[in-house]
């Protein structure tokens, strides 16, 4: 069982240049407030891998990757959507290097902001819109009815059919 951690003291590891370990953690990360609505990261305390490399002039190299479940409403069709995304993403920070090579997520004490960094990671991953399925059909634009449910034979006419003015064009 890996501890729960907001934080991750890399110091500690005590790792010269060249050295590497590969860390199993749990990171909290709150829900997403996307578009108004409000998307719920499962599970809420996150299992990542975190590979941490000490490169030379004390500096690091770091690898984050876990995979996670968001939970609210599609933003097409608006029924429940559970999208997956798999998060990769790395951190370098080379002291001397210029604010290029310097992590926003790791202090001059060298602790790694483990929960700012799974976040921010994943609003990166995150498309711009969040769909049940890729291929959602959305709400018809007239009537509003799912449109995943109403199938390809849902339509309205666009104009009233002409043969109904002609008729009338008869009666009157
Ligand atoms: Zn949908
Ligand atoms: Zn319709």
């Amino acid at each position: 069982v890996s501890p729960r951690s907001d934080t991750f003291d890399l110091a500690a590891l005590r790792l010269s240049a060249g050295e590497g370990r590969r860390i199993a953690l749990d990171v909290p990360v709150a829900a997403f407030e996307l578009g108004g609505q409000s998307y719920a990261v499962e599970p809420p305390t996150v299992p990542v891998t975190l590979d941490v490399s000490r490169t030379t002039q004390r500096g690091w190299s770091l690898r984050l990757r876990f995979e996670v479940e968001l939970q609210g409403p599609c933003m097409r069709c608006l029924e429940a959507a559970s999208p997956r995304f798999a998060v990769d993403a790395r951190e370098i920070e080379q002291p001397g290097g210029g604010e290029e090579l310097e992590s926003p997520y790791i202090s001059d004490e060298e602790e790694l902001d483990l929960t700012a960094w799974a976040r921010d990671a994943l609003a990166l991953a995150l498309p711009p819109q969040l769909l049940c399925r890729e291929e959602c059909a959305g709400l018809c634009a007239i009537c509003g009815e799912n449109l995943n449910e109403a199938g390809p034979e849902h339509h309205h006419e666009r104009e009233p059919d002409p043969r109904w003015a002609k008729l009338r064009e008869l009666e009157f």
